[in-house]
């Protein structure tokens, strides 16, 4: 893909010194980069093979805590290392930090350099090599959403995240005028980002104060991850260096609509679209039938992929266009799915359900073990609903708290069998413990609703 950059090339920009730096990089369960800042010299002569981390890394929350009862490391086995191999096809130039690249690795256990099976990146591999035996690729685009602040990250933590300012006084959903005005932040991220291979399509306002999307090009799944990950970082980075703050939070603000990561998805065979039949009413062929009533009837058991803390369930609201029903629709936004490019070639699914904070690498996964298993078992796709989903009490429902989805996780035999029940018990004490810390906090809500009333 242009933008990335080749091995030998990298070696002759760390000899003329154009490059010093190379961001040595895994993801860890909740989709953020993790790993070390070699110097460029260090790296071409040796680190490229491999480096360390802890295996603490896939066994953490977003607070960098120890939590017990994980199998595959702890306390009581020492927290030893796992190998990050650099996948030297990812290696891309960094344009927004001064003379920086970055690759991506797979973690690999130390002892036999196998891929760590909880890891992001070997979940994903495993169902495209399950769907590359059905003699398909899924091509994937997932959508960032996230909403910019007038103020710094920095400042805002030092405010106890009180002083939340969006960076627009309006909704400024499609705004030209109003997204001028960010440019200084949003045209540097267009650009930077193209410049590292990433195929940005465009950003645009969203239907909020200060909420923005970025919309990539759609490409193989593992790339889509990748660009996302990277994407993500980009923003939070970016927006940093303009003294502003990025959230991906998904719920900031109880009254103000959430962000989403919508997921649009297709599958190839030899290179050609194969959701596509001309000749049916819809233009969907008998593979995207039965991929989509997979994709459907297994919602919620990878619902916890989609939206994996306690935040995240605070998106699912009436009337705000995240959806909550098991259903899809032609071009209709309230529903979870929605047949979108009806009748074309660009055929596919969008999945609405992901929030803002969804690990893209784990959500894929998900959603392709889902639709692998509707074309194994060759599922019936229900017709499609029509008219306001909200208001259809025949429709299925998603897990609507993290407890729910984490017991509808934990009970999963689909997934089990698709991932394997080692994975599915790590991500269930993920969340779970996600459970815990939020049942362990005294809220702002509990103290000024009792404080004086109880
Ligand atoms: P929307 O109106 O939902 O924003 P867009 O036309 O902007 O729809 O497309 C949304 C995303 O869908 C884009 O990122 C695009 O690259 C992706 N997309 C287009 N065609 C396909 C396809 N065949 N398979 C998967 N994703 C696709």
């Amino acid at each position: 893909m242009a933008g990335t950059l080749s091995f030998e090339t990298l070696k002759t920009q760390v000899t003329d010194g154009t490059i010093d730096t190379v961001l040595v990089c895994g993801v860890d369960m909740q989709g953020r980069l993790m790993g070390k800042r070699f110097h460029a010299v260090n790296f071409v002569e040796t680190s490229h093979a491999e480096t360390h981390c802890c295996n603490y890394l896939l066994a953490t929350d977003l607070e960098m805590a120890t939590p017990p009862g994980y199998k595959s490391t702890g306390w009581q086995s020492g927290y030893g290392d796992y190998v990050m191999q650099p996948d030297l096809s990812t290696l891309r130039p960094v344009p927004w930090l001064d003379g920086t690249v970055m690759v991506l690795c797979d973690l690999m256990d130390h002892d036999t350099h196998q891929p760590v099976p909880h890891s992001p990146r070997a979940i994903l591999k495993k169902q495209i090599a399950r769907l590359a035996e059905l003699g398909f690729e899924a091509q994937m685009a997932t959508e960032l959403e996230f909403f910019l602040f007038e103020h710094s990250l920095d400042h805002i933590r030092k405010s106890g995240f009180r002083d939340l300012t969006p960076i627009s006084g309006y909704n400024e959903d499609y705004h030209i005028f109003q997204t001028t005005k960010e440019e200084g932040i949003m045209r540097p991220l267009r650009n930077h980002l193209f410049a590292a291979g990433i195929p940005v399509e465009n950003t645009k306002g969203e239907a909020e104060a200060g909420q923005e999307e970025l919309n990539i090009r759609y490409s193989p799944a593992l790339d889509c991850a990748d660009h996302h990950t990277i994407a993500k970082n980009a923003v939070k980075e970016i927006a940093w260096q303009q003294g502003h703050a990025a959230s991906f939070l998904p719920k900031w603000h109880p009254d103000r609509v959430g962000s989403s990561s919508h997921v649009h998805q297709s599958l190839w065979a030899d290179g050609k679209p194969a959701f596509v039949d001309a000749e049916d009413a819809l233009g969907m062929s008998v593979v995207m039938k039965h991929y989509m009533a997979g994709l459907i009837a297994f919602a919620p058991d990878y619902t916890y992929f989609l939206a994996p803390y306690v935040n995240s369930y605070k998106r699912f609201a009436k009337g705000t266009f995240a959806p909550t029903k098991t259903v899809w629709s032609v071009d209709n936004r309230t529903a979870g799915f929605r047949l979108c490019g009806a009748g074309t070639k660009g055929v596919r699914v969008e999945c609405r359900i992901g929030g803002s904070d969804l690990n893209p690498y784990l959500a894929q996964a998900g959603m392709l073990a889902a639709g692998i298993k509707g074309i194994e078992d060759k599922m019936d796709l229900a017709p499609p609903t029509r008219g306001d989903v909200y208001e259809d009490a025949k429709a299925g429902d998603i897990p609507q708290t993290l407890r729910a989805a984490t017991e509808t996780l934990r009970n999963s035999s689909f997934l089990r069998a698709a991932f394997g029940d080692d994975v599915v018990d790590h991500y269930t004490r993920a969340a779970e413990w996600e459970q815990e810390e939020f049942d362990r906090a005294v809220t702002d809500w509990e103290i000024a609703r009792g404080f004086e009333r109880a």
